[in-house]
């Protein structure tokens, strides 16, 4: 149930990081029948991919995986264990999963409350809180031969 903590749901007027009132941890969702549409449209990386075992599970992990529909990859992280996803039990398989993205022009982000840290193969870039109505942009630089990474904060309004 950590998304019922770590998402915004906007119907709820619930912002991000704080327990929505109709959670029970560890026991389910008050309003089940009745919950919002994001709520039934949503299911985290470790309830699709049946290769992620039971320690990833985000009450065990204290992450959880979402899969963007622009393609990027967050993990959101609780702010209580910000530090969780780079356990030697996920940070392999994580820094793996941020090559093959990368591969595919896109990114996997750790989202700590509103910190974010771009993930990538050879080095993370914290580029720290990211305001409301902001993204973070990812910019291949290639110098000398030597490909290396830049992250920008932008207006979303960009394009
Ligand atoms: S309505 Fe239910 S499923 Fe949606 S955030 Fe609240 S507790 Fe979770």
């Amino acid at each position: 149930m950590l998304c019922c903590k770590l998402f915004a749901i906007a119907p709820l007027d619930k912002p991000m990081g704080k327990w929505c009132v109709h959670a029970r941890p560890g026991v389910g969702c008050m309003i089940y029948e009745d919950r919002p549409g994001d709520c039934r449209a949503f299911q985290c990386g470790w309830l699709i991919d049946p290769s992620l075992g039971p320690e990833w599970k985000p009450d065990r992990a204290k992450f959880f995986i979402a899969n963007f529909p622009d393609g990027n990859v967050h993990l959101m992280v609780d702010s209580g264990a910000a530090s969780a996803w780079k356990d030697e039990r996920y940070y392999p398989t994580i820094k793996i999963a941020a090559a093959r993205l990368l591969e595919q022009g896109k990114n996997l982000f750790a989202v700590i409350g509103k910190r974010i840290v771009v993930i990538l193969p050879e080095k993370n870039i914290d580029v720290g809180v990211v305001p409301d109505g902001h993204r973070v942009r990812v910019e291949v630089r290639v110098e000398q031969g030597r490909v290396d990474y830049a992250a920008f904060v932008e207006p979303e309004t960009l394009g």
